[in-house]
């Protein structure tokens, strides 16, 4: 199998862990604010018409209040929804110190899982951590309340390969993808670097590439076509290129044989094959 599975984490505006704080807040220039939807919201419009004008599918992991947030909840229809917490929690404490009980997990997993079928009407079957913060204790958590993949690790391609596994929980796990650039340093499958302005397209285009065989997940956040963490608002110019710059990506891989497909897909066909 060679898949590419596209994937959107629809959270708050350049969120960010506060110590002491479980929720997240946002930032823009370098200063800490309440949390911000707007961005997020028009983002999410702005893939979501350059996707569906491509046929590309992809997966969004919403967090449950950018979810409701939406302008207009139709915009995310056609596309897999998965979730990514409720406030963006950081579920092990790593990022800001707070360790939470099983149960304010269990409430906050839930309350992501309820979000989604109320505002989508889906069931949603795939988790990604906010701050791909995950550990065994929130894995089985997650498992636990009927989730039956995660997507919050990050795992090295080696020689061109990088398959899904099959954790001890009991549950698929589709980990973004780490490589190395052509200066042997490391580039990740999520396009942060991209929207910092930090690393060309042809760099990513260059990890598809070397990509042969298993599930290769690309991610980005909606909010980031729209401002980014250093610069803050984009302008509408550099919102349409930076779309038009994932377009360009996936339409690449699908000229190259990649299968794209939304994870719960990939799930399916891994699921026939157990
Ligand atoms: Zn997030």
């Amino acid at each position: 199998m060679r898949i590419l599975a596209f994937t959107i984490d629809l959270d708050r505006d350049c969120n960010t862990a506060v110590r002491g704080e479980t929720a997240a807040a946002s930032r823009s220039c370098g200063v800490t604010t309440d949390p911000c939807h707007d961005a997020s919201s028009q983002g999410m419009e702005v893939i979501a018409d350059m996707l569906r004008s491509m046929a590309f599918p992809a997966t969004i992991f919403a967090e449950g209040d950018s979810l409701r947030m939406l302008a207009d909840p139709s915009v995310v229809k056609g596309l897999e929804i998965a979730c990514h917490g409720m406030e963006h929690e950081d579920l092990t404490g790593e990022s800001t110190g707070m360790l939470l009980e099983n149960d304010q997990l269990e409430d906050i997993i839930s309350r992501s899982w309820d979000t989604v079928v109320s505002v989508t009407g889906d069931v949603p079957r795939g988790f990604r951590a906010p701050y791909l913060n995950i550990d065994p204790r929130v894995l089985a958590l997650v498992k636990e309340r009927g989730f039956t993949y995660d997507s919050s690790m990050t795992e090295k391609v080696l020689d061109g390969v990088l398959m899904p596994k099959f954790l001890p929980q009991g549950m698929w796990e589709f980990p973004l993808a780490r490589d190395t650039d052509s200066d042997g340093k490391v580039i990740d499958s999520y396009l942060w670097a991209m929207h910092e302005g930090r690393r060309p397209e042809s760099d990513y285009m260059r990890m598809i590439d070397r990509f042969q065989e298993g599930v290769l997940v690309m991610a980005t956040h909606s909010w980031h076509v729209m401002e980014g963490v250093r610069e803050g608002p984009k302008g509408s110019k550099q919102t349409a290129e930076e779309a038009d710059a994932i377009a360009r990506m996936l339409g690449h891989a699908r000229d190259s044989g990649f299968e794209l497909l939304p994870l719960a897909a990939v799930e399916d066909l891994l699921n026939e094959d157990r």
